[in-house]
């Protein structure tokens, strides 16, 4: 009998490129790498990764498509050329997740929620002639994520992700992570990322969780295990991740980390004023307090890991001064590479859900229009400034973050402060990267 052909398509937003600009920002379609190891062995699965090589069509019995909001018309896109040739077609990931109703629309069935506990029904379900329009994934409390299929993934990617904690207990009003992945923070065996992380081929690991040391001791106990595990096993690699400010609490972990490969730390910093902490629901920032960021940073890079501050603009109670304000607060904190974005509401947020109470949106005319929400312009209406204008304060205040001036004096500060070749090389490389994406590369 034939083998049933799956394609899984990793979908590139067409309006702007983002951080698919640039090879060692491109981050592997890890949610795919799953489905594909959940389906059964009888199998051929094949993935299309736009963020190498424009989609074309490859023939199949049945195409799974993921998207972030930005990248859904381009999913819709391809879905339709699957539908035209009779194929059925499966959209999962964040966005179908949120707006599964809308979704419906452009595909012929749903996956709501963490794909792992319903995927098997799914493909039973289509083998047996009866897919259904949606499937609802309960949130369930262990992580069931098999090891992902690396060896369907473009070997091109410089960078492999890899996760080991999905969840947030915290409530950022712009964020979604906890309506997809819940607010319970939870973690897979340690023993079962390790044996992950030894068959990775890459030596540059990112861990994609949005909080790799968690917020309260049992999940700090999780990383102790974790990085300690990496030096017991051997394991070389270089990774980064992303955590919130109390990553800087604990020098025995901060060692840990570093000697078990750590050189770079994403934190959400978002803004310097208290009054966009409000607005942002930053908590922890805001119990900290913003004159401790500074020593924050210290005490990471103490340790020889570089910091990578992520700032927002665009709050309601930014002002042509905030925005310089946050540029020279830039300037001055401390951090080695920055990640800027412009304040966007996804569907799932508490930010959503006000602005277009409000009526607020600047882009509507959805599908087409959530190419916009990647984070690079205003889709919010401004309470005190036009979207040109505020654009215009955003593009200043990153031209003055990512001047060559600071890319050049940054490597030999970052040498300073961390005292590690290996993070100042990586943190000059990332300021770079990032330079191009957030600042030349916005328009595509
Ligand atoms: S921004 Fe970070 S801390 Fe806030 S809810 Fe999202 S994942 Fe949690």
């Amino acid at each position: 009998m034939k083998r049933k052909t799956l394609v899984l398509i990793n979908p590139a937003n067409q309006l702007r490129p983002g951080f698919h600009i640039n090879r060692k920002t491109r981050n592997q379609p890890l949610g795919l790498g799953i489905i594909a190891a959940l389906t059964p062995s009888d199998w051929k699965i094949k993935i299309l990764d736009e963020n190498f090589k424009t989609f074309r069509f490859y023939e199949a019995d049945l195409m799974g498509i993921t998207a972030f909001t930005s990248q859904a018309p381009r999913a819709y896109e391809i879905a339709a050329i699957y539908r035209q040739r009779g194929i059925p077609t499966v959209m999962g990931g964040i966005h179908a997740s949120m707006v599964p109703e809308e979704s419906m629309q452009y595909v012929d069935c749903v996956v709501q929620g963490e794909a792992e506990p319903v995927w098997e029904t799914v493909i039973r379900d289509f083998e047996a002639g009866n897919l259904k329009r949606i499937y609802k994934s309960p949130l369930v409390r262990e992580i069931l994520q098999p090891k992902p299929r690396r060896d369907l993934f473009h070997p091109g990617y410089i960078c492999a992700g890899i996760q080991t904690t999905r969840g947030c207990p915290m409530n950022c009003s712009f964020c979604s992570v906890s309506a997809f992945n819940g607010r319970h923070y939870r973690f897979r065996p340690v023993e079962e990322v390790l044996d992950e992380l030894e068959e990775i081929p890459q030596k540059y690991v990112f861990f994609i969780d949005d909080n790799i040391i968690g917020h309260n001791n049992e999940s700090k106990e999780r990383a102790r295990v974790l990085f300690e595990g990496i030096l017991r096993r051997g394991i070389k690699k270089i990774w980064l991740s992303q955590s919130s400010i109390n990553f800087a609490d604990d020098p025995i972990l901060l060692d840990l980390a570093y000697r078990s490969g750590c050189r770079m730390i994403f934190l959400g910093i978002e803004a310097e004023g208290e009054g966009q902490l409000i607005e942002a629901n930053k908590k922890l920032n805001l119990t900290r307090g913003v004159n401790s960021y500074k020593r924050i940073f210290e005490a990471i890079q103490h340790h020889g890991i570089g910091v990578i501050a992520g700032l927002i603009f665009g709050w309601d109670s930014d002002t042509s001064a905030s925005i310089r304000d946050r540029a020279r607060f830039a300037m001055h904190c401390g951090a080695d590479s920055f990640q800027t974005s412009v304040l966007t509401p996804l569907p799932g947020t508490a930010l959503w859900d006000k602005v277009t109470a409000d009526k607020r949106l600047l882009f509507s005319d959805f599908p087409g229009d959530w190419a916009h929400y990647d984070y690079f312009e205003p889709t919010i209406r401004h309470p005190e400034m036009t979207s040109e204008a505020l654009m215009l304060h955003i593009e200043k205040a990153k031209r003055k973050i990512f001047s060559p001036f600071r890319i050049a004096t940054g490597a030999l500060k970052t040498l300073i402060r961390t005292r590690s070749m290996s993070a100042t090389i990586m943190l000059t490389l990332n300021y770079r990267h990032y330079r191009n994406i957030f600042l030349k590369g916005n328009h595509g």
